[in-house]
């Protein structure tokens, strides 16, 4: 593709940047995307009533910089404190800080050697050393392996709950002990997919001044096109958060999103009625994938991970591309076989299953 490798006009470091590749958002008619795991559904009708609104609100001037109204709701939904609420523009970002805020010590920071790869990149943008732990052979997050290490060794833990790529989540009673044996430092369980199955850790932050919580309204509130991530944690972590990003942007949500995440709050019916479809579709394609050879993890999310006996997955994501219907497939290590592929509505999971039935045959 042309891509430069380096240039006299960058800052030392960039050349050896690894910069993390999101899944292709294609402008193609009758696609069927199931690669990035967006809700299939769009905003409820109260979120587009508020942007619309926030849009005569009077954009020539800047959004409240503390988003005090979206603090105050998400603060209102976790039974929490403003204080104990932090947002961003997406929950990438929202990691980003934290890793500038809690991990840029002389120690390693722990994470699942298989998770989301945007953990690596932002370790290597701001010089984080980090040490994998490997999910146990059905690719699960055993945390006995996490509390065999020294506490003492390491700046902090990244741990996705449930994980990704995976879809698997691990209990609240496992996090709990790793926010124990881990209790001098940052621990953060990202929750980009915790609605549509998983039991949240938000519920310990009252207990346990080291876990930070990371979620997103991308997923189950439909609002991927917005960028709205968010974090829960003891006040001195979030004045932690605070400090790095009015060090970096003063204004990362805009006054639309501000108002359609207090509305997508607001509106809990239509939240329940999507993520319920979701599951329940979840259920329908395990079994469709199971019955056609495959081997699907009990997922927790919006996706499964799954993978056929008999055919490699890069040559799976390319028939199923053949039939428009995008997945994604990792070419790594003990999952180059799985696709990920991202629940649709009933239509869309019926194209999936019947390409799948047209290339298997
Ligand atoms: N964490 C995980 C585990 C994810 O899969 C994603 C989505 N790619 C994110 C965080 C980031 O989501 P967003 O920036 O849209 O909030």
């Amino acid at each position: 593709k042309g891509k430069r490798v380096e240039s006299v006009f960058w800052s030392d470091g960039v050349a050896g940047l690894h910069p993390y590749v999101p899944g292709e958002q294609p402008q193609i008619a009758n696609l069927v995307k199931l690669n990035t795991n967006e809700n299939p559904f769009p905003p409820s009708e109260q979120v587009l009533a508020a942007i619309a609104a926030a849009a005569q609100s009077g954009l020539q001037r800047y959004p409240d910089p503390q988003s005090a109204d979206l603090l105050q709701a998400l603060a209102t939904y976790h039974g929490l404190e403003n204080g104990n609420v932090f947002v961003g523009n997406g929950s990438d970002e929202v990691l980003a800080h934290a890793f500038r805020a809690f991990y840029v010590k002389q120690k390693p920071l722990l994470m699942p050697d298989i998770s989301y790869s945007f953990y690596g990149v932002y370790a290597a943008l701001f010089g984080i050393q980090c040490q994998t732990v490997a999910l146990s052979a059905n690719l699960v997050v055993d945390v006995n392996d996490y509390l065999a290490i020294d506490a003492s060794s390491v700046a902090g833990v990244v741990i996705a709950n449930p994980n990704a790529p995976t879809g698997v989540a691990i209990s609240l009673a496992d996090i709990e002990r790793v926010l124990q044996h881990f209790g001098n430092v940052a621990v953060l369980i990202d929750e980009a997919y915790v609605d549509f199955g998983a039991e949240s850790a938000c519920k310990l932050i009252a207990k346990y001044p080291n876990l930070l919580v990371v979620q997103t309204l991308s997923k189950s509130r439909s609002l991927a096109g917005l960028r709205i991530g968010f974090a829960l944690g003891s006040a001195e972590l979030i004045d932690g958060l605070v400090r790095v990003k009015d060090s970096f942007n003063s204004y990362p949500l805009d006054k639309i999103a501000q108002a359609a995440a207090v509305a997508a709050f607001a509106d809990q019916a239509y939240f329940e009625q999507c993520r319920d479809a979701v599951v329940s579709e979840r259920e329908v394609v395990t079994a469709a994938l199971q019955a056609r050879g495959f081997t699907v993890l009990p997922s927790a999310t919006n996706f499964v991970f799954a993978s056929h006996r008999e055919h490699k997955g890069r040559d799976l994501l390319a028939a199923l591309r053949e039939r428009a219907v995008l997945v994604r497939q990792f070419e790594k290590p003990r999952i180059a076989d799985f696709l990920r592929i991202s629940i649709g509505t009933a239509a869309q999971n019926q194209a999936l299953i019947a390409a799948l039935d047209d290339i298997l045959a």
